[in-house]
Formats: C-alpha cells, structure tokens, sequence
C-alpha cells in the first residue's frame, strides 16, 4: 500500500505513555488526529506533536466531561489560537449524560461560535444520541464555508446522515462501527469523498489488545470488502479526501 493510512480520530494521551504512542505514530507514518477530552491537557499534547510531520493534537472538552469541566472553556479558547485541530466535542445524550445536556449545548454552541470566527477549524464532533441536535448546532453556527465537520463514530439515523451530508460533513468510520449492520448501513450511504478512517484508540479492540492508529489498516480491508475496491484503491481515496478536508 503506498498511500500513507489516516486515523482521523483517536486518543494517545490515554495510552500508558503519550510520548511513545507519538514517536511509534511518527515511525509508522499514520496521519494522526489525536484529540483530547479536557483543554488542561493540551499544554503536553501541543508540545509532544508541535514538530512531528504525522501526529496532529487536536483541542477538545469532551462533553461526557462537561459537567465537571465547564469551567475549563475559558481555557479552551485561550488555546485554540494555538491549533487547526479541535476535539473531541460535541454532545452526549446518553443516559449517563443527559442530565448535562442542557450545559453541553451551551458549551458546544460556544465552541462552534468560536470556531466559525476564527475561520479554517477541523473538528472531530461526537454525537452519540445527539445527531439530530448536533447538526441543528452545526447548521446554525458552522456552515462549511467557516468550518470543516467531521462525525466521529457516527450512529445516527440515515436520514440524519443525509441531513450531515447536505451540511458539508465528513464522517471518520472505524472498523467496530463496521462489524455491525447499522454501520454497515451507514456505509453504503455515504459517498466516497467523505469518508475518513479512525481508531478511536484505546476504546476500541482488535484481537484482545486496545487498536493503535496503524490498525485502521483494518478500516481500510472492511471498507475495501464493503466497496469492492482494493485496500490500495481505499487507501488513496481516504488520502485524497483528508487533503481535501485539510485545503478547506
Ligand atoms: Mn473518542
């Protein structure tokens, strides 16, 4: 395969040790977004990745964290002059979280303001339970010309995926999504020049160990299989694609 893989959504600084997971990043040559769930975090990511040629620090608040958080935003846009690269943020309706949704949007709908005033972001945005709310959010604060979307782990409706499609998103698929037939189902909808590939390591398995940015080597044989390419042909195409959402 010549085309370098891409794993546009993962976390590094939840591995045992942030500074080696970079260097065997960099040495597998993976185009890496890894991201992070609290803007305290950012001062180390920023400066382990601030002269790697593959590794790219993304600044988030993960809204999972936003009930203990919130306060940090202030922090957060302190620090976004400091990066193109923002995540993970975005909301979580899930049961666990619901009770913060109110103050997740509050804090998203901040973010996305930001965002679109200071021109030419990338965001990796979660949505579990969320899409529709997230792309209202979108719709009304981030329109493609002030912002480049990208759906991290997306498990909305078909019709919010067309809905994500029309508002100029990509979407980053890992191969768990891929294992089960809503993802598969996803899959066959998107069109190809969206489509990016993630890890979303370590919370995601292959064979008993956590994933790694180099298995989406795995994303890219399940996507092949799905789209009758060859794993060559997805790969290219998933390079073709990051450049394009990086040109913005
Ligand atoms: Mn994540």
């Amino acid at each position: 395969m010549n085309s370098a893989l891409v794993d546009f959504h993962c976390h590094l600084d939840l591995f045992p040790d942030l500074a080696s997971a970079v260097s065997e990043t960099e040495r597998d040559r993976v185009y890496t977004i890894t991201v992070t769930t609290t803007p305290k975090a950012w001062p180390r990511n920023h400066e382990l990745t601030r002269t790697t040629k593959y590794v790219r620090a993304a600044l988030g608040l993960h809204p999972q964290l936003v009930l203990e958080r919130s306060k940090e935003i202030s922090l957060w846009e302190q620090y976004l002059p400091q990066t193109r690269y923002v995540g993970e943020v975005g909301l979580d309706a899930g049961p666990r979280f619901f009770r913060s949704l109110e103050l997740q949007k509050g804090i998203f709908e901040h973010i996305l303001q930001r965002c679109a005033t200071a021109g030419g972001k990338i965001l990796t945005v979660h949505s579990v339970r969320a899409a529709t709310l997230v792309l209202d959010l979108i719709e009304r604060y981030l329109p493609p010309e002030k912002g480049c979307i990208v759906l991290h782990w997306f498990t909305g409706s078909k019709s919010e995926a067309r809905r994500a499609i029309d508002l100029g998103c990509y979407f980053s698929v890992n191969a768990q999504m891929l294992r089960t037939d809503r993802g598969r189902e996803l899959m066959a909808i998107l069109p190809s020049a969206r489509i990016l590939t993630e890890t979303d390591a370590p919370f995601t398995q292959v064979s008993d160990r956590p994933t790694r940015p180099s298995d989406v080597s795995l994303v890219i044989e399940a996507i092949a299989n799905l789209r009758r390419m060859t794993p060559a042909e997805v790969a290219a195409m998933i390079c073709a694609n990051l450049r394009k959402a990086l040109r913005g």
